[in-house]
């Protein structure tokens, strides 16, 4: 089966995170949340501490939104220190990206970046009793395509640091550094 979701080990972390819903007996609505996240029902919003979404299926809309616990104080210098470790031992990454062997020494220093479920505040507007719903369901799904897609955001939604900011781009000049005399003349 191609690795639609969890291309990555940052992704594949928070596929795990879903899935877990199966460790007792099949979930009859992770297939169907997985073709709402496939098809881009779910609209993302992500910033530290919470990802929101707007779910879409057959029309109605219905508002996710999970609270994830921020790092301790500890974990964030680990892991500031692991990132800062790396990024200098992989350089050129592209955008957004983060080396694989990071996820590696996160989880040999005992850091967990995806959130498991019992740990997750999450809440839905639909009126499903059972929980999580196919709409959280779908938001984690779409949350792993995402962090798949860019691997940084896996720990931006764990802490607030400038560790992980991206680097300017080499190609993007400010405007004010451009002398408007030669360049346009
Ligand atoms: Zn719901």
């Amino acid at each position: 089966m191609p690795a639609e979701f969890g291309a990555t080990p940052w992704g594949r972390t928070w596929t795990r995170v879903v899935e877990t819903t199966t460790a007792s007996l099949p979930n009859p609505l992770l297939p169907k949340a997985r073709s709402i996240a496939r098809n881009h029902g779910a609209t993302l919003n992500t910033e530290v501490g919470a990802v929101t979404a707007k779910v879409v299926v057959s029309g109605a809309e219905s508002t996710v939104r999970i609270e994830l616990p921020a790092w301790s104080e500890e974990t964030k210098t680990d892991a500031e220190r692991l990132i800062a470790k790396s990024l200098a031992a992989n350089p050129g990454l592209a955008p957004g990206d983060l080396p694989d062997s990071l996820e590696a020494e996160f989880s040999a220093a005992g850091i967990t970046f995806a959130v498991p479920l019992a740990d997750q505040i999450a809440t839905c507007d639909c009126r499903t009793r059972k929980r999580p719903c196919v709409h959280i369901l779908a938001t984690l799904y779409a949350l792993s395509m995402r962090v798949d897609e860019r691997p940084r955001l896996a720990v931006e939604l764990r802490m607030d640091s400038a560790t992980v900011a991206e680097e300017p781009d080499p190609d993007w000049i400010p405007l004010s550094e451009l002398d408007p005399a030669t360049f346009y003349g």
